[in-house]
Parts: structure tokens; C-alpha cells; sequence
């Protein structure tokens, strides 16, 4: 029998469409491995909502490989060292891996490579994660681009992605090493579960971003465009954390949403919209090749001298929904209960720490980093630095979302902000957003009483907003 190959997983948690695996299924018999390395990545190590989603994940994907003959090996530890200690054990002759983009990435694949070489076996990397490598993507000038739009006009010149590639025919090795088990290295809360209830919300795993996938697809993605600003509505697709760990890939979303616009036509526009969402995940990742430091430093480095202030009872009050603002109280209340939060409500929430309480937002980075199931380190980063307005074609600081006009215009109704701020639920939509303003006997009717079981607002707008111009404008003199 031939001699084995490794395929090496991260986020690339799946069989499908996956050209490393397809390679190393050709190269033979293959040892699928996924090293639990709590230290890669210092301190953007993996954050407790998605290791709880990453538990979910490498069980399915150790479902996925039992069905076609195969198995999960888990090894815990410096991954150098657990990928050596496996080329021994297995005296495998290559390791196959898809192409990870953080900045620790290729540091950790030429020492891979390295390792590989002084054991006489190969390292062999391959795309498999963006619809465009990065370095495809350039300016008639041969620059990276710093602007979406004529970035995504530019990828969509591009030769279109390859067809999704089926689950190629594995072949087991000769005989198995050692796997640790899943249970034991506790990737799920206890004490206390916070994550309770969300296998009800959630399905990692393969066949659950397809699912996802087909679903808004066939049900949600005609009303994209105007829906998906409005936290209530269902249109958006939810994909987010199947994409980041690499549950299905990009191609076959984009394959999936050309079929259907090929099939229904007037679906084109929606459509399009909705693979521009996917064109800005490939932008955040061209972006953080270009600038690794994206989730440290401000991409325009006039913003490493804006004068951020910290509070810790403020950022606390943000962290955990207490602000006083019901729609930012609502999206911080569903990140924290779900893992998730939807996109214009990150937005509102990003700006108010930002800008009315003049926090950095390296603060709402990591907390997201830390809450987020879908926490991906370029989206992540990208996101925080537009809204902020130091990233590279970013909302302009200036513009400062209301925190009442953003609720009353995305969720009128108040269906989103009353399911997670529960105690406003009996308040007239009137006042909702401004229970400030609400006369005494309407809050008592409605069994709310401000600075007791709900908030007063922790800064006031106008002064808020007047306090971030001013220290916005201390950058314009700067000659940096
Ligand atoms: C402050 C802030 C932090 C964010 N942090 C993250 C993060 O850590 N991880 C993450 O995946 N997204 C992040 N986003 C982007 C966006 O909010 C989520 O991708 C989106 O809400 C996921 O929901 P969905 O899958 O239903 O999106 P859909 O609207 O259905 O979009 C489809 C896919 O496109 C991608 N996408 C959509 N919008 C963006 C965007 N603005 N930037 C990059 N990719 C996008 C996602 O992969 C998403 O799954 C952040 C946004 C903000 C404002």
C-alpha cells in the first residue's frame, strides 16, 4: 500500500469543494487531521462562541468522513509539533492544507513547509476559501485596491470561479494513529452555559450551511435588497458562520446564486446584491493581506492619535445591553443570547461605541471576537475600522447614527428591539425608541420604570454627538 498523505484542516471544516482534500484523495490514503492549538493567533485565539460552534463543527465533520470511510484525527497542542509527531507516526509522505489568510498564516504554513522538507515529506497548500486569491485582484496600475467598489467590479472581470468539485474517494491508510476526544478538550461552556438552547438556532456542520444556503435561497433572497437592513425580516441569509469556518465554501454559493438567477431572471438584481455581501468578505481578506495589522492598528494612520476615551461602566453598560438606547441594547442583547448579531445592528451598535461613547473600537473587536459565532479576523477588523472611520474606504467619521432615527426607521414596529429588550415590550411604538420622553403614566402602564428596570440613556445624544465632532476635528490639523 501506498504510503499516507495528511490533510490538515482549519477552516475548511468540510468535503465538499474542497481542492486540497481532492489533492491529497489523488496523492493517497489520507489522514484527515484537525490540530487543537489554543495559542495560534496570541491573543485573536478562538473565541468562546465559536469554539462552542467549532465543537459542533468537527463532530459533523467526523460524521461526514465515518459516512465515506474515513475518520476525524484531533490532536491538542503546538501545531508544529502535533503535525511532525503525525508525519512520524504516520510516516506520511506530503501535507495538503487550504490557504488561511491571518497574519500568523503563512509564518505557520513555511514552517509547515520547513518541518515537512527536514522530515523528507512535502507541505502543499491550495486555494479554497476566497472566490479570488488577493494578489489576483489588482489596479490597471498593478496596486491593491483600497475602494469596494472598484475592487468588486474588477474581481467580477475575472475569470469566474471553477465549478464545485464533489467529495473525492477517500482511502484509508494502512492503520489509524491516535485521536484525542472531542469531549475532553471542553470547547463547550459549563459552568455557566451560556450557549444554552443554541443547537435550537443553530446547525453547524456541512449539511446545515447548505441547508442555509438552499433556504434563503428558494425563500428569502427576492426581497435581499430592501430586507436586509431591517432586523426583523428574514432576508438575510445567515451564512456567516458556515462561511468562516469553512463549511461551504464561496464557490458554491456563488454557483448556487447563478443557477438561480439563470432560472429567474428577475431575481438578477437581489441576487447581485447578495454576492456583493460575499464580494465584501473577499475585500476584508484582500484587505487584511494587504495591511496584516488591520486588527491592531488604524488602517489611515491619522486614527492612531484620535482621542479615544475608556470608561469601563460605559463599555459595560454596551457590553451587556444596559445603555439605555433600546435598539443597541437590542443588538447587544442578541449577540450575547445567540451568538449573533444582525448586520445593521452592528453597524448602530459599532457607531455608538465609537462615537457617542468615543471608546476604540479595538474594545467592540474583541468583545465581538469573543461573542460572535461567525468572529472572523479580516470581516471582523474591516467592519469595526468602517464604522469607526479609519479603514480603508470607510463611513466617513462624521456620520453618526442616531440611535433612536436608526430604531424607529429599521425596526418600526418594534418587533426585533421588544423580543430582546422584553421590559419595553408594553411601551407605545411612540416612544419606544425615547422612553425618556414618555410621560410617567405611560411608562407605569407599560411597567417600566426608568433607572430601575430599564436604563436612563448613559449619554445624551446631541451632547455625545457634538463630543465626538470635537475630537474628530483635532485630527484635521494633523500632518500625519
Ligand atoms: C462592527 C461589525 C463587525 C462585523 N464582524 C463580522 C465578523 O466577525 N464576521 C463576519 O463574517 N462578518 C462580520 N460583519 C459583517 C456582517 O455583519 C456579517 O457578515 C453579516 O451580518 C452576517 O449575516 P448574514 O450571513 O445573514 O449576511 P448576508 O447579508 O446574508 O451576507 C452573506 C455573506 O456575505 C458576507 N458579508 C455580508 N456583509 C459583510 C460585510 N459587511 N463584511 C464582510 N462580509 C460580509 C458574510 O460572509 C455573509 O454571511 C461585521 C459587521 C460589523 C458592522
Amino acid at each position: 500500500m501506498s504510503k499516507p498523505v495528511i490533510y490538515w484542516f482549519r477552516q475548511d471544516l468540510r468535503l465538499v469543494d474542497l481542492p486540497a482534500l481532492i489533492a491529497a484523495a489523488k496523492a493517497g490514503p489520507v489522514v484527515p487531521v484537525f490540530i487543537w492549538d489554543e495559542e495560534l493567533g496570541g491573543e485573536w485565539c478562538m473565541g468562546g462562541a465559536s469554539q462552542w460552534w467549532l465543537h459542533h463543527s468537527l463532530g459533523q465533520l467526523h460524521q461526514g468522513l465515518e459516512q465515506n470511510g474515513s475518520r476525524l484525527i484531533l490532536r491538542r497542542g503546538d501545531t508544529l509539533k502535533e503535525l511532525a509527531q503525525l508525519l512520524e507516526e504516520t510516516e506520511a509522505t506530503q501535507v495538503f492544507a487550504s490557504r488561511q489568510y491571518q497574519p500568523w498564516a503563512a509564518g505557520l504554513e513555511q514552517q509547515v513547509r520547513d518541518m515537512a522538507a527536514g522530515r523528507g515529506a512535502d507541505f502543499k497548500r491550495y486555494s479554497g476559501t476566497l472566490l479570488f486569491e488577493p494578489e489576483t485582484v489588482r489596479t490597471g496600475s498593478g496596486t491593491p485596491f483600497k475602494v469596494f467598489t472598484p475592487f468588486w467590479r474588477a474581481c467580477q472581470k475575472l475569470e469566474a470561479p471553477a465549478l464545485p468539485q464533489p467529495v473525492p474517494l477517500l482511502k484509508k491508510p494502512a492503520s489509524w494513529p491516535n485521536s484525542a476526544s472531542l469531549d475532553d478538550w471542553s470547547l463547550q461552556p459549563r459552568k455557566p452555559n451560556w450557549a444554552l438552547g443554541w443547537e435550537n438556532l443553530w446547525s453547524p456542520g456541512e449539511m446545515g450551511a447548505s441547508k442555509a444556503l438552499h433556504t434563503f435561497l428558494e425563500g428569502h433572497v427576492a426581497d435581499y435588497g430592501d430586507g436586509r437592513d431591517f432586523p426583523a425580516r428574514p432576508n438575510t441569509s445567515r451564512l456567516s458562520p458556515h462561511l468562516k469556518f469553512g463549511e461551504i465554501s464561496p464557490r458554491q454559493v456563488w454557483w448556487a446564486a447563478q443557477a438561480l438567477k439563470e432560472e429567474h431572471g428577475a431575481l438578477g438584481g437581489a441576487v447581485d446584491k447578495f454576492l456583493s455581501e460575499i464580494g465584501w468578505r473577499e475585500f476584508c481578506n484582500h484587505l487584511l493581506t494587504l495591511f496584516p495589522a488591520m486588527p491592531d492598528r488604524a488602517f489611515n494612520p491619522k486614527f492612531e492619535y484620535f482621542p479615544w476615551q475608556a470608561d469601563p461602566q460605559l463599555i459595560r453598560a454596551w457590553q451587556q445591553g444596559q445603555t439605555g438606547y433600546p435598539i443597541v441594547d437590542a443588538g447587544m442583547r442578541e449577540l450575547w443570547q445567540t451568538g449573533f448579531m444582525h448586520n445593521r445592528v452592528r453597524m448602530v451598535v459599532a457607531s455608538f461605541l465609537t462615537k457617542h461613547l468615543l471608546t476604540h473600537w479595538r474594545i467592540g473587536q474583541q468583545w465581538f471576537w469573543d461573542c460572535l459565532l461567525d468572529a472572523d479576523l479580516a470581516s471582523n477588523a474591516c467592519s469595526w475600522q468602517w464604522v469607526g472611520g479609519s479603514g480603508a474606504d470607510a463611513a466617513p467619521y462624521f456620520r453618526i447614527f442616531n440611535p433612536v432615527a436608526q430604531g424607529e426607521k429599521f425596526d418600526k414596529a418594534g418587533v426585533y428591539t421588544r423580543r430582546w429588550v422584553p421590559e419595553l415590550a408594553e411601551l407605545p411604538d411612540k416612544y419606544l425608541y425615547k422612553p425618556w420622553e414618555a410621560p410617567e403614566l405611560t411608562l407605569a402602564a407599560a411597567g417600566i420604570e426608568l433607572g430601575g428596570n430599564y436604563p436612563t440613556p448613559i449619554v445624551d445624544h446631541r451632547e455625545a454627538r457634538e463630543a465626538a465632532l470635537s475630537a474628530y476635528a483635532t485630527l484635521k490639523t494633523l500632518a500625519v
